[in-house]
């Protein structure tokens, strides 16, 4: 079933500068104190941030962390708009803090990971913004289910909702792995395939977790042509009194925006345009070859598992697949192709070609 969605581009809301991308959203994690809302903010729109986050309701792992300070936080955000012109932002998990950032004329809201996951909670939120005018965010849900994600955009959608974005800030898991959570780029790339009108930021600081990866998966992000980054900023970091260890000042956030290296999407060289056509054809010719290639593979291994059960002969023979191996990855080197790239494709075609001479076996 083909998917569809109703979106405002995110160059219609008169949110964001788009002169020098990336659009960004930035700011603490919580809103703690008037001051450090305040401060932060100021330290941010010195900069040119113009939309600015904080977080008024935390969902937190664990009961007794700091869960925000809740309806009075609203006001603080009111004074950012007032005193600095930003635009302003918050979580809201339930229709209680939708009806709360209404009242409080807050700008936009971003649904957290956790609350994607649930679409109770999702439609919920959706009834409650109907007939708003609100920009949303929706955070990936924390389990990589894409399904689930575009399931909330489209509950939102069938509120009214158009003026809808995506947060990629990755996907809980059980790997060990260096970040807080497991990025799982292919699942946002695929996201904005199926809607390339949808605006997709990305959050290093929740995808990374500490401070030393955001310059990185920002970059990652804008490579893959990512539209914007919410980033959280703290005028003291070390005081946070949540995700501490992830936060920036707004200084050292804005020497990391500026070292990003952002791609364009498109240009007018008539010259480069005629010349990547040509490249992509070729590629595209050889993929195709790459197929056919494949299939005539996968017909003869066939043959030889029909051979084989004729002669009731084991199908995996390890000795034989590890020498052949060695040897692809001697002559894959000569292509200027890595030992890990040969040993990864090369696999896979042998499990498939197994898989295969099973099911003959079974037959
Ligand atoms: C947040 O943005 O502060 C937050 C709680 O994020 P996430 O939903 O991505 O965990
Ligand atoms: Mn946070």
């Amino acid at each position: 079933m083909e998917r569809k969605l109703d979106i405002i581009p995110v160059s219609e809301w008169g949110f964001f500068d788009e002169s020098i991308p990336p659009i960004v959203v930035a700011g603490p994690c919580s809103a703690e104190s008037e001051l450090q809302v305040m401060t932060t903010a100021r330290e941010l729109s010195d900069f040119g941030i113009h939309v600015y986050r904080a977080g008024i309701w935390k969902p937190r792992t664990h009961p007794g962390s700091f869960e925000g300070v809740g309806a009075p936080g609203l006001k603080w955000l009111q004074r950012v708009q007032k005193e600095l012109g930003m635009k302003v932002c918050t979580e809201v998990a339930n229709e209680k803090h939708v009806y709360e950032c209404v009242k409080y004329g807050i700008d936009m809201v971003w649904i957290g990971a956790r609350t994607t996951s649930n679409p109770f909670l999702v439609q919920e939120i959706a009834d409650a913004l109907r007939d708003t005018d609100m920009p949303v965010l929706v955070k990936n849900p924390v389990n990589p289910d894409l399904g689930l994600w575009i399931g909330a955009l489209e509950r939102l959608n069938r509120a009214g909702i158009r003026k809808l974005g995506v947060v990629h800030r990755g996907f809980t898991t059980s790997q060990k792995i260096p970040y807080r959570n497991l990025p799982l780029w292919q699942i946002a790339v695929e996201l904005r395939t199926l809607f390339p009108d949808l605006a997709v930021f990305a959050d290093p600081s929740h995808m990374g977790g500490s401070k030393e990866y955001l310059q990185p998966l920002s970059q990652r992000a804008m490579d893959l042509g990512f539209e914007g980054l919410m980033v959280e900023s703290h005028c003291d970091p070390t005081c946070a009194l949540s995700d501490a260890s992830q936060q920036l000042v707004p200084t050292a956030l804005k020497s990391m925006l500026e070292s990003l290296t952002v791609r364009r999407k498109s240009t007018s060289d008539k010259e480069y345009n005629e010349n990547i056509e040509q490249l992509r054809t070729h590629i595209d010719v050889i993929d195709e070859n790459l197929l056919i290639a494949l299939g005539s593979r996968m017909d003869i291994s066939r043959k030889i598992g029909r051979f084989k059960r004729e002669h009731n002969i084991a199908i995996i023979q390890p000795q034989r697949w590890d020498s052949l191996l060695e040897g692809m990855i001697e002559k894959g080197r000569s292509y200027g192709l890595t030992e890990e790239f040969v040993r990864t494709v090369f696999n896979a075609i042998h499990d498939a070609s197994v898989a295969e001479q099973n099911k003959i076996l079974e037959q």
